[in-house]
């Protein structure tokens, strides 16, 4: 088959012919037929994470947001069936025993594996999964717009969810990319009233039909003060990894507001004590989902409230696309097609 591998950090991903993956006793081989491209196979491929590169052994198959037909499963595995269309995230597979996974947070396992990680992931025409992991995918979703919800819109939503936002609450979103663009529609589909923030025009117009209710140019326009003059938000959602954002976000807060790590600056994040405590902000953050997380993102995307825009791209062309995103130049989400 053919995959991208990433054979040496810092280097283009090599597309090369492998051989399939043998799908083990509780694995499913799926034919992959779309598989987004995230942040973090970006970071991965640069080594950029030295708690990940630990546990990576190269060579790798990168991509965690993989949708494809299972086309053989092992022995033990009565669900999924051969045929049936499942997408694959970045938790490959959760213990279901440890203390975490226990409580219901699987999505913070403490013997997790990683698709496209710790685990061969999905820039490629196979990959091997859990069946346990493997989620089915509604008719209504095509296999393109169905992959990003498996990282991009599982994340931001477990991020909303989280937050435990209420209808008609002021929810602010600084950055309207790929997970920002899915925010918006989250939000707005819990009944908040949504504020766009973003430093460019287009965007912002785009998260105007998403169901934003106003929009601001950061670049141009003074978004503290005007967030403020509102009355604050109660919930500020930050996909950028802009630290500035943050800042912003931060200063935009009404007392007992929530600020929501999302996107992942490369600075630390600071804020002031005798703010936070005047304030009483809390500071949620949230990592990736769990498959009951996924379950109710699908939901939402099948429903027609969730839409994730996609571009598709032939597998050949990923070492393009990480080039663009590195260079910043993406807006939307970017789905290889198998
Ligand atoms: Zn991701
Ligand atoms: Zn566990």
């Amino acid at each position: 088959m053919r995959a991208a591998l990433l054979r040496e950090f810092k280097k283009p991903l090599a597309i090369e012919e492998i051989d399939e993956p043998a799908p083990g006793p509780d694995d499913v081989l799926i034919r992959v037929e779309a598989c987004g491209v995230c942040h973090s196979d970006l970071h991965i491929a640069e080594g950029d994470w030295p708690q990940l590169i630990k546990i990576i052994t190269l060579p790798l198959t990168l991509g965690h947001e993989a949708v494809g037909r299972v086309v053989a499963k092992g022995e033990n595995v009565t669900n999924p069936a051969i045929g049936d269309r499942v997408g694959v995230a970045w938790i490959h597979y959760s213990c279901g025993d440890c203390e975490m996974c226990r409580e219901g947070r699987e999505n913070l396992c403490s013997s997790q594996k990683i698709t496209g990680c710790t685990e061969q992931g999905g820039f490629a025409q196979y990959i091997k999964a859990r069946a346990s992991h493997a989620l089915k995918v509604p008719d209504s979703i095509p296999s393109a717009e169905a992959a990003p919800l498996f990282c991009a819109g599982v994340t931001v939503y477990r991020a909303i969810k989280n937050a435990s936002v209420q209808p008609g609450q002021r929810l602010a979103v600084f950055g309207i990319g790929g997970l920002g663009h899915l925010a918006v529609q989250i939000a707005a589909s819990l009944g908040a009233e949504v504020i766009a923030v973003d430093i460019a025009d287009d965007k912002l117009e785009l998260a105007k039909t998403l169901g934003a209710g106003r929009t601001i140019n950061a670049s141009s326009r003074n978004a503290v003060k005007e967030l403020r003059s509102l009355g604050g938000v109660h919930i500020a959602v930050v996909t950028s990894g802009s630290k500035i954002a943050y800042d912003q976000a931060f200063s935009s807060l009404r007392p007992a507001g929530a600020l929501v790590v999302v996107g992942l600056p490369a600075e630390p994040l600071t804020f002031p004590a005798i703010s936070m405590v005047a304030g009483e902000f809390k500071v949620i953050a949230s990592a990736v989902g769990t498959r009951q997380d996924l379950k109710e993102v699908l939901e939402l995307a099948a429903s027609g409230r969730l839409k994730c825009l996609v571009e598709s791209r032939p597998l050949e062309s990923v070492n393009e696309v990480l080039d663009e995103m590195r260079a910043g130049r993406l807006t939307g989400r970017v789905v290889l097609t198998l």
